[in-house]
């Protein structure tokens, strides 16, 4: 059997002790690389777009020669206003994209030594970063593999069997239980979405979707009119689950790390972040096979490319 590419020396082109041992100066020319790549990292005014600034280098700020607009290398960018330096940034990338099935806030904020809310707040940024590639408003096209999957809202049952309630009664489930919806390109992109029911999948396909794809679906009702837009393979999975070819193996497996996520890592999810966490996996399965270097250089330069992030700016600032 061919060797797993985690194993191989391929998938590693980046390490902490790599990051670390070229220090803080290499870690700001990167990100001044990846923001300004046509200048080769020399700064352009994000406000005019002129190219020839001063260098404030105690500050390690910019002041435009045209405008005299003063900014930094992460101004405008989902890293304004970081306080971390930028060797800790690269690091905490490093880790997070070597974190294949997610990694808990707890964790993070213990390998960084920062402290728990930093942390959170940060891997949500990274989350930001990776969502622009996910959510990129093209429609899939080719096989395209349709399912859902409920998450959250666990009741928990009683201590005494006299006290429990039936949970599969409407009356007795948490209104924190959703349903992510995930459509996947057998040879391309995850697309997934939250929804209240796996049923909403078939208004998410007709606007995701390209005419031309074939669909694959498993045998649940809801999907029937798929047939109406598109060549539907079906399979049904109370009696095989690959059926020569029929099948929805891709979205399942992203499907199964979104779970070894949530239940291994965050230990549960709320419906106001399921969202991200599925960002978040659906990137992981789309860069399964690219190494870790190349997977942080890209999260970096997505960054660099995000406007400021408007739900996590001084996210803890903000009265609750
Ligand atoms: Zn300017």
């Amino acid at each position: 059997m061919a060797q797993h590419f985690l194993l191989s020396a391929a998938s590693r082109t980046l390490s902490l002790r790599k990051i670390y041992k070229a220090g803080e100066g290499e870690a700001y020319q990167t990100f001044c690389e990846m923001r300004w790549p046509e200048t080769n990292g020399e700064a352009v005014c994000p406000k005019c777009g002129h190219d020839e600034t001063y260098k404030i280098t105690t500050r390690r700020k910019f002041k435009c020669k045209a405008c005299s607009h003063q900014f930094s290398v992460t101004s405008g960018t989902i890293f304004a206003s970081r306080k971390m330096d930028f060797v800790d940034l690269l690091a905490a990338i490093c880790i997070v994209v070597n974190a294949s099935k997610g990694i808990s806030m707890v964790q993070l904020s213990r390998d960084l030594d920062c402290q728990y809310k930093t942390a959170f707040v940060l891997a949500h940024k990274l989350r930001e970063a990776m969502a622009q590639e996910v959510h990129t408003g093209e429609v899939l096209d080719g096989h395209v593999e349709i399912d859902g999957a409920y998450f959250g809202g666990h009741v928990r049952p009683a201590n005494a069997k006299v006290d429990r309630v039936d949970r599969r009664l409407k009356r007795n489930q948490s209104n924190r239980r959703r349903v992510v919806v995930a459509l996947r390109e057998r040879t391309g992109r995850t697309l997934p979405f939250i929804a209240m029911s796996e049923g909403e999948g078939v208004a998410l396909a007709i606007e995701n979707v390209s005419r031309t794809a074939t669909m694959s679906a498993d045998e649940a009702s809801h999907w029937d009119t798929l047939h109406d837009g598109w060549m539907v393979d079906r399979v049904n999975h109370s009696e095989i689950y690959s059926d020569h070819g029929k099948h929805t193996n891709m979205v399942e497996s992203f499907f199964s790390r979104l779970r070894n996520m949530i239940e291994g890592q965050h230990h549960g999810v709320s419906p106001k972040y399921l969202h991200q966490y599925s960002n978040h996996a659906a990137w992981l399965e789309d860069n399964r096979r690219t190494d870790n270097g190349t997977q942080a250089e890209i999260i970096v330069s997505n960054a660099m490319d995000a406007p400021v992030s408007r739900q996590w700016k001084g996210y803890w600032q903000r009265a609750a």
